[in-house]
């Protein structure tokens, strides 16, 4: 079972092909983008992608569909609209997941604005590693990849946890990200570009930093509904009609999105209430499933994942997993229910990951749904 696994993010300046044309990852500062950008950005993705927007497990934003030709005019919308960096190596180094609930001049806003402004103090690291920060009540970011994260101690104060470790080092306060750059130049100095991420890196940590302090116990995702800041809506599998982001910002007067790794969005100021093509219902079948882009938008994938896990999850009790190929990127977990696509087939496994040993193979899509009554 062969898949590519690419070495690197793709970003606005560096767009990954895929099988319906390139992904553009915008990758919002702060999780946030104002009411005015995400119109933008919708109408840029009407224009020149195919009209979808991704909402990836890291809270970035991808437009999808976009045409060798389309892309310079995409990339001066995106200028236009303040959500380019400068350069490719910026892009890159600006991996950065913020817990999407923060309040001006707290913790997390602090911290990633001078995580922001420091950027070019960070060393060169692998390209996939990069950095949380959670520093809101409780951790809420642990299931979102991350190798250096900033976070609530138990002990209330602020603590460095660098990715594998249970506990972290201890921050002083005004000199948080100096230590995570002293960190990150630590990871390099001792060998950590052979890991590539910092969970694989074995080498024990250097005296001065300490990791001896548990994080605070973690807060629970957002789930969609009514929220003290405006309202959270749901993306089906992690996308959203532009169309219909667009019409839920206008009609809920909402004043600002915030992105979220949970597949919601979080939109500020917003009048509370269900809006076409997204999710409002928390127990909606959708938020219990994970499936891929699979066929015909990605090459790797042999057969199309949406819409039978679309017409599977009111079926299946627990988490359902769809997967294009054994790679599993929806879902790099275990879920309970796992459909793995194969040459053109389905294979079925249960409590396992896209590419564990399957219980059955070579299934079509009606022989899947049929196994769970849903034919
Ligand atoms: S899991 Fe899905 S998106 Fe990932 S490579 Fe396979 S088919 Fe493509």
């Amino acid at each position: 079972m062969g898949f590519d696994v690419k070495g690197w993010c793709p970003g606005a300046l560096r767009p990954m092909l895929s099988g319906d044309g390139y992904v553009v990852r915008v990758r919002p500062r702060l999780a946030e983008l104002s009411a005015a950008q995400v119109l933008g950005l919708c109408a840029a993705a009407e224009a020149q992608g195919a009209g979808l927007i991704d909402v990836t497990n890291r809270a970035n934003l991808q437009v999808r569909g976009v045409s060798e030709t389309g892309w310079p005019a995409l990339m001066a919308q995106l200028e236009s609209l303040g959500l380019l960096d400068p350069d490719v190596a910026t892009e890159t180094r600006r991996n950065i997941v913020v817990a999407p609930v923060w309040a001006p001049g707290d913790d997390t806003h602090r911290l990633t604005l001078e995580l922001l402004a420091r950027l070019g103090d960070l060393p060169e690291l692998p390209p996939k590693m990069g950095f949380a920060i959670d520093a809101g009540p409780g951790p809420v970011l642990g299931d979102t990849a991350a190798d250096f994260r900033i976070e609530r101690a138990s002990t209330r104060g602020l603590i460095l946890r660098p990715e594998g470790r249970a506990q972290g080092i201890p921050l002083a306060a005004g000199h948080e990200i100096d230590t995570l750059i002293r960190l990150a130049h630590w990871f390099l100095a001792s060998g950590g570009a052979a890991a590539g991420r910092m969970a694989r890196h074995t080498a024990a940590l250097p005296d001065w930093a300490g990791a001896s302090m548990p994080p605070a116990p973690a807060r629970a995702p957002l789930t969609p509904g009514a929220h003290a800041l405006g309202a959270v809506h749901g993306c089906a599998f992690g996308q959203v009609r532009a169309p219909d982001l667009a019409a839920a910002i206008t009609a809920t007067g909402a004043s600002a999105l915030r992105v979220t790794p949970w597949r919601a969005l979080l939109l500020l100021g917003a009048t509370p209430g269900a809006q076409p093509g997204l999710i409002w219902d928390a127990a909606a079948p959708e938020l219990r499933a994970d499936a891929c882009p699979g066929a015909p938008f990605c090459p790797q994938a042999s057969v199309a994942t949406r819409d039978l896990a679309r017409a599977l999850a009111p079926h299946v009790t627990g988490h359902l997993h769809v997967s294009g190929c054994a790679k599993g990127c929806a879902h790099p977990g275990a879920a309970d229910v796992v459909i793995t696509g194969q040459d053109g087939a389905f294979s079925l496994a249960l409590n396992a990951r896209a590419g564990d040993t399957p219980l059955h193979t070579g299934l079509s899509a009606g022989q899947v749904l049929a196994r769970f009554g849903a034919a």
